[in-house]
């Protein structure tokens, strides 16, 4: 029988292997092996021929840690993301969330703890598994507020340096009363009070 991987989990691959190209892909996987298919698992095709689950390597050095993203997967179905609808759940190093339980991690104590790789299903309707809604959750790893800051402080060192060779030309041209104006500018800037 032909099958395929739920279209939501293929654009979260998409997604992870372009933030992490070099990850280990060891414990990768959507469909399941001889064992799955004995038992009841996502990682078997449905009906349909769809495969609602996927397996997603742990490899901080690779820049990927699997237990972070198990977070933003549960943060995602918080948010109610159109693909963690009814059905979804992901498993990381001996935790669960599901839809089911409002997201909340619970103790997980299958025969894998999952410490190698986050399991994640995706809802049961085809609505759900076959959502092209963006993810978003490698963008997030990526940008941290220690960058946002960066950037507001090269931004503010920017503004400021404007109005310091403003202030020079002003200076000359205009008289003290611009000067004063162009001080408290500055204090604005500096202080992060100046309006939008
Ligand atoms: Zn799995």
């Amino acid at each position: 029988m032909s099958w395929r991987t739920a279209y939501s989990l293929d654009e979260l691959l998409d997604a992870i292997n372009a933030a992490a190209p070099d990850r280990s892909k060891a414990a990768d996987g959507s469909i399941g092996d001889t064992a799955h298919s004995s038992r009841t698992s996502d990682h078997n095709p449905n009906p349909a021929g769809v495969v609602r689950a996927r397996d997603f390597t742990h490899d901080p050095a690779g820049g990927f840690d699997a237990h972070a993203f198990a977070e933003d997967i549960r943060q995602l179905g918080i948010a109610g993301h159109p693909a963690l609808g009814p059905g979804a759940y992901v498993i990381s190093r001996g935790r669960i969330a599901s839809a089911t339980y409002g997201w909340d991690w619970r103790d997980y104590d299958g025969s894998n703890p999952h410490d190698h790789h986050t399991h994640v299903s995706v809802a049961t309707a085809a609505a759900g598994y076959d959502s092209n809604a963006l993810w978003g959750v490698m963008q997030e790893d990526t940008m941290q507020d220690a960058d946002f800051d960066k950037i507001r402080t090269i931004a503010r060192e920017e503004a400021e340096r404007a109005v310091a060779k403003a202030g020079d030309i002003v200076k000359i041209d205009v008289g003290t009363k611009a000067k004063r104006s162009l001080a408290t500018v500055l204090k604005e800037i500096r202080n992060g009070t100046r309006p939008q």
